[in-house]
């Protein structure tokens, strides 16, 4: 497995790479750009090209860009979904750019319309966003705490995003604690067997790229989205044990989105490190 964290670019590449190096990351997750603003930061191919470079030096391995936390394709204001195809299709361009092979996004929200209205909206997003990827690099959909209305909460809604696309390069990211959010138990052994086998069933093993490992405080199907540190909430660390320990995902990307500075992210990729030898 590809272990790593969210990592800031915003103090360059070099401190980018240096502090998940220092970290024992194989993998690592930044953010393109603002995350909070519609703006189009352009692309910066000497910067990206450095840091591939940097990567490849320190091994790691696999490079996730997270989208714009302002991403909502299922909007049904015009001018909302002009800017979020904006910051998908420049997140794609710029992954091929970089040598990043995940583009991890958020679906978004229905808000007040109807589902079934607001879900052929995403397809429409996901099919044109598609039409620009290129060959080495994957789109890949979070799934939701399933607060409110927000869109991929479930595995059977996750799934028929994938079956409507029918595409080779759209996967899934599954985040643990958004999971244990809309309601899927995830601390022992049985619930993670029950969870994969339902996963395997509805969305395909195969077609899960990454996770997304956070601990949580939340109760199970509380809907809403906090992060915790890893074994020191609901899932704890015998749920993540049954997890990075299945066979089945060994070869995927796990990235910790765990909250606080320096000593807390040492402390969780060292829990996961426990883990997994
Ligand atoms: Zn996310
Ligand atoms: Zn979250």
């Amino acid at each position: 497995m590809k272990i790593g964290l969210h990592v800031r670019l915003g103090e360059g590449p070099t401190a980018a790479v240096q502090y998940a190096q220092s970290l024992g990351c194989s993998a690592i997750q930044v953010f393109i750009g603002n995350p909070r603003s519609y703006k189009i930061t352009p692309i910066d191919e000497a910067m990206l090209a450095d840091f591939a470079a940097l990567r490849k030096t320190a091994k790691i391995d696999q490079c996730v860009i997270h989208t714009s936390y302002l991403i909502n394709l299922a909007s049904d204001d015009p001018r909302i979904r002009h800017g979020s195809a904006n910051l998908l299709t420049h997140d794609l361009r710029a992954a091929a750019v970089g040598k990043m092979r995940y583009v991890n996004t958020h679906i978004g929200s229905y808000g007040e319309r109807d589902r079934q209205e607001g879900f052929a909206t995403v397809c429409r997003a996901l099919e044109r966003a598609l039409e620009t990827i290129e060959t080495d690099v994957d789109l890949v959909l979070e799934n939701s705490a399933g607060a409110g209305n927000l869109a991929g909460g479930t595995l059977d809604e996750l799934g028929a995003f994938l079956r409507a696309l029918d595409h080779p390069q759209l996967g899934i990211c599954i985040d643990t604690a958004h999971a244990w959010a809309s309601g899927y138990a995830l601390d022992t052994p049985e619930h993670v067997d029950e969870f994969l086998c339902e996963a395997d069933a509805k969305i395909g093993l195969a077609r899960i790229k990454m996770l997304h490992i956070n601990d949580t405080q939340i109760p199970l199907g509380g809907a809403r989205d906090r992060h915790w540190h890893i074994g020191r909430g609901n899932i704890g660390l015998a749920g993540f044990r049954a997890l990075l320990t299945r066979p089945e995902l060994a070869r995927k990307t796990a990235i910790l989105e765990t909250p606080g500075e320096r000593d807390d992210d040492a402390a969780n990729m060292e829990a996961i490190r426990a883990i997994l030898e």
